[in-house]
């Protein structure tokens, strides 16, 4: 079977089916992570637990799963994927977000099933968010990969398996699974006529300030996700108009600049590296998994959008039960037909 696409989709998608027995190979005309996948954020973490949905109740299972899955991952690969389940802490604003984060200790309780926490604790001094309270959110369940590492852990691990990645073109057998991100999404709305999707790109930056160990922070709508290499992460922008994919400007500056107003600790690290990619964005604003409709034996695996990295893992699963086995237990919310 082929896998079209390097990114987090096609390497997870292929490294599930690998893991089953298929023979695999992996194509992508521009190489390993070269889109999306290849950013440097990395924040694996969850929504508000209230307002629970398909979605949300999925990404707490692909959020529990990912410690054991990057673990066999890299064990295979003997590359590190720089998982770490270090938790995150967000400011509260005013009082009124207080009561909020209370009313949510209790409903985490409950919909997490005690198997990560949502506490609301006293800010201390050190790493962390300034709060106007004095009060954060700490939990337990965010945790954090280097994207592009993360990538070439799969990809080795793949190649163990027997599995071939083939950078330009190569020759399709079997099954397909696109898994093109963006690119992908308008391909599908040219060969349907129907709007699938689009492209959102963000952009984000690299500070070189050691805080590998401590949680990660989201503040004023920025991820600040410390990394092993010790370097910490900033983003993102989200822009549907753009001219320039790769290019960072002015939008940029602005998330460095809320960044370190939240974290002063980052105030005299240096930026080492400023980042644009395009991330893939379903009409559905959900993963889109599924047969590609009018194309027997074509697969999608797409729409990762936001939370891709969070996700690939779990959605690779359902796909390969589907692909592999004929088992179709894609929720309804991630259907191809969802989005079209
Ligand atoms: C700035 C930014 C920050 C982000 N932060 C996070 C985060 O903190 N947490 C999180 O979970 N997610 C995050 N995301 C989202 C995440 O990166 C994406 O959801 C995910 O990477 C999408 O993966 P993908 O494999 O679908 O697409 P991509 O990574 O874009 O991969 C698609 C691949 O297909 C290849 N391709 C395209 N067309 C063809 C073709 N015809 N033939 C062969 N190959 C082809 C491309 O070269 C590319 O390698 C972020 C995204 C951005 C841009």
């Amino acid at each position: 079977m082929t896998v079209r696409g390097a990114g987090i989709f096609g390497l997870a998608c292929a490294h599930a089916c690998a893991t089953r027995g298929a023979r695999v190979r992996v194509i992508d005309r521009a190489g390993i992570a070269a889109g999306a996948s290849g950013g440097v954020v990395g924040a694996l973490a969850p929504h508000t637990p209230d307002a629970w949905n398909a979605k949300t109740a999925f990404q707490l299972v692909a959020l529990l799963e990912a410690e054991a899955y990057w673990a066999g991952v890299d064990a295979r690969s003997g590359i590190s994927s720089g998982y770490a389940r270090l938790g995150r802490l967000q400011p509260v604003a005013d009082d009124r977000a207080l009561s909020l984060a209370r009313a949510r200790e209790a409903s985490a309780a409950g919909l997490w099933q005690g198997r990560a926490e949502w506490r609301v604790v006293r800010a201390k001094a050190g790493w962390g968010p300034v709060s106007p309270t004095g009060w954060l959110i700490h939990d337990t369940l965010s945790a954090r990969i280097a994207p592009r590492a993360a990538c070439h852990s799969l990809a080795g691990a793949i190649r163990d398996l027997g599995g071939e990645i083939v950078i330009g073109e190569g020759a399709e057998a079997g099954a397909v699974i696109d898994a093109t991100g963006h690119d992908g999404l308008a391909a599908l709305a040219a060969d349907t006529g129907r709007p699938a999707g689009t492209g959102v790109k963000g952009q984000a930056a690299v500070f070189g300030l050691d805080r590998r160990d401590a949680p990660q922070v989201f503040a004023d709508g920025v991820h600040i996700v410390p990394h092993a290499d010790g370097t910490v992460a900033v983003g993102s922008t989200s822009e549907t108009e753009f001219a320039d994919p790769t290019a960072t400007d002015a939008l940029l500056d602005d998330v460095i600049a809320r960044a370190v107003a939240y974290c002063p600790e980052l105030a005299g690290a240096p930026v080492l590296a400023r980042w644009a990619g395009v991330r893939p964005r379903a009409r559905s604003r959900a993963p889109m998994l599924g047969p590609w409709p009018g194309r027997p034996g074509r697969y999608i695996a797409n729409g990762g959008f936001k939370i891709g990295l969070a996700m690939a893992p779990a959605c690779a699963g359902l796909l390969a039960d589907l692909v592999l086995e004929g088992r179709d237990a894609i929720p309804e919310a991630f259907r191809v037909e969802a989005s079209l």
